[in-house]
C-alpha cells in the first residue's frame, strides 16, 4: 500500500469510529462479554509428566491469564476422570469440554485422525507445523473433526522420537518376529506386518510391562520422557531413529457445542494459546532431550544403537503398503496422506539443501 492510501485509510477508519458513537461502544462491550466459563480438560498423560503433562498445565494457565480469568480450565491426568486412552469419546460426548492427547490413540474409531499425530516415515516437527499452518493441514483437521462435532488444534510436539527400548538386539528383520512391542498407531501396525505383535498401553503401564517381560520392547517418547519413566532400568538397548514418530503433534480437542458458546475473543485466546504451547513444548523437548541423552550415554547399563539400514528399509516398505491399503479403503485417510506426502516431496529438497547440508557440515567440522 502506498503511503498516501495508508494515511487516508487511517483517516477513514477514525471517521467511521467517531460516527458510530455509542453504537460502537455497545458493540465492543458485547464482543468482550464478561461471561465466564469453567471447563474440564481430560488428558492421556501421567500427572506432572515433563513436557506432555506440564505443557497442558501451562496451556490452561496461559488461557486463564490471557482471558483475565474468564475461561478457567481444570486439568485431569490420564485415568483421573476417564481412562487415559478414552479422551476422544469424553470430548465427543461432552463429558468434558476439552481434551489433550495424541490423535492416533483413537485410530480405531477414526482411522484418518492418526495422521494429525504423525505418519511413519513422514514429516518432522518443523514440517508438521509448516503443513498445519500453511499447507492446509489445519483446514483438513477442522473439516474431519467438524463432522464429529469437535474442533482441534495442534498443541505441542515432542520432536523426533526414539525407536525405543528393547530387551534383545536387532540385527536383521527376523529379530522382530515374535517381538511384543508397545508402539501405538500406524508405527505399531508396521511392526506387526514385520512379524512383531503390537501392544497399546498408556504410559503408566510401560515400565512394569517391560521389566516383567510381559512385553519385549516399548517406545514411549525420547530421552527426556523415557528417563522420567525409568525405562533405562527396564531394558538395555535403546534404538534410534524412530521411523514411527518423526515429529508427532499433540492435539487439543474441544467439543464443538462448547466451543460455539465461547465469544470470539475467547476462541481466539484458545487458538493462540494452543499455538504458543505448540512452540513452547517443542523447545522444551529439544532442550530436555539433549540433557537427558547426555545422561543416558554415560550410563553403563544403557547401549544406544542405530537401527540397521536393512531393517529401516524393510519397515519403510511395510509402512507404505499399510498406508496405501488404508487410503484405498478410507477416503479421508487418502486425502490427508496425499496432502502430507505431497508437501514432504517438496520439503525434502528444501531440507537437503538447507538444514541437513548445514548440519552435516557442522558435524564433520566439529572439534
Ligand atoms: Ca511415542
Amino acid at each position: 500500500m502506498r503511503r498516501r492510501d495508508f494515511v487516508s485509510g487511517i483517516a477513514l477508519a477514525a471517521g467511521a469510529a467517531a460516527c458510530s458513537g455509542e453504537q460502537g461502544a455497545d458493540a465492543a462491550a458485547a464482543g468482550a462479554s464478561r461471561e465466564s466459563f469453567e471447563w474440564n480438560l481430560a488428558t492421556s498423560w501421567p500427572p506432572g509428566l515433563p513436557g506432555l503433562g506440564t505443557g497442558v498445565q501451562h496451556l490452561v494457565e496461559r488461557i486463564g491469564r490471557a482471558s483475565g480469568g474468564r475461561l478457567q480450565i481444570k486439568v485431569f491426568a490420564g485415568g483421573e476422570l476417564v481412562p487415559a486412552l478414552e479422551v476422544f469419546d469424553a470430548v465427543r460426548t461432552g463429558t468434558v469440554q476439552m481434551g489433550h492427547d495424541a490423535s492416533y490413540y483413537h485410530r480405531g474409531k477414526v482411522a484418518a485422525a492418526q495422521y494429525f499425530t504423525t505418519a511413519p516415515f513422514g514429516l518432522v516437527a518443523q514440517e508438521m507445523d509448516a503443513w498445519f499452518y500453511y499447507g492446509g493441514g489445519q483446514e483438513l483437521w477442522h473439516e474431519l473433526y467438524g463432522e464429529l462435532g469437535m474442533i482441534a488444534f495442534p498443541a505441542g510436539n515432542t520432536a523426533h522420537q526414539m525407536l525405543g527400548w528393547f530387551n534383545r538386539e536387532l540385527n536383521s528383520i527376523d529379530d522382530l518376529k515374535g517381538l511384543k512391542i508397545r508402539m501405538p498407531g500406524l508405527g505399531g501396525e508396521v511392526m506387526q506386518r514385520a512379524g512383531a505383535t503390537q501392544v497399546t498401553m498408556p504410559a503408566s503401564d510401560i515400565f512394569t510391562s517391560l521389566q516383567t517381560g510381559a512385553i519385549d520392547a516399548a517406545e514411549w517418547v525420547g530421552p527426556y520422557n523415557d528417563l522420567t519413566l525409568g525405562l533405562h532400568k527396564a531394558a538395555r538397548y535403546y534404538y534410534y531413529p524412530g521411523f514411527h514418530e518423526p515429529g508427532p503433534a499433540l492435539e487439543c480437542m474441544i467439543n464443538k457445542a462448547a466451543w460455539d458458546t465461547l465469544p470470539e475473543d475467547l476462541q481466539e485466546i484458545v487458538r493462540s494459546c494452543c499455538q504458543a504451547i505448540n512452540l513452547d513444548m517443542q523447545a522444551e523437548y529439544n532442550w530436555g532431550n539433549a540433557m537427558a541423552l547426555e545422561q543416558l550415554r554415560a550410563d553403563p547399563d544403557v547401549e544406544l544403537r542405530e537401527l540397521p539400514q536393512e531393517i529401516f528399509d524393510e519397515l519403510r516398505r511395510h509402512a507404505y503398503e499399510a498406508m496405501n491399503e488404508l487410503s484405498a479403503q478410507d477416503e479421508w485417510s487418502a486425502r490427508i496422506q496425499k496432502s502430507m506426502f505431497d508437501f514432504m516431496q517438496k520439503s525434502n529438497d528444501n531440507l537437503l539443501t538447507g538444514e541437513l547440508a548445514y548440519l552435516n557440515m557442522r558435524m564433520r567440522t566439529r572439534s
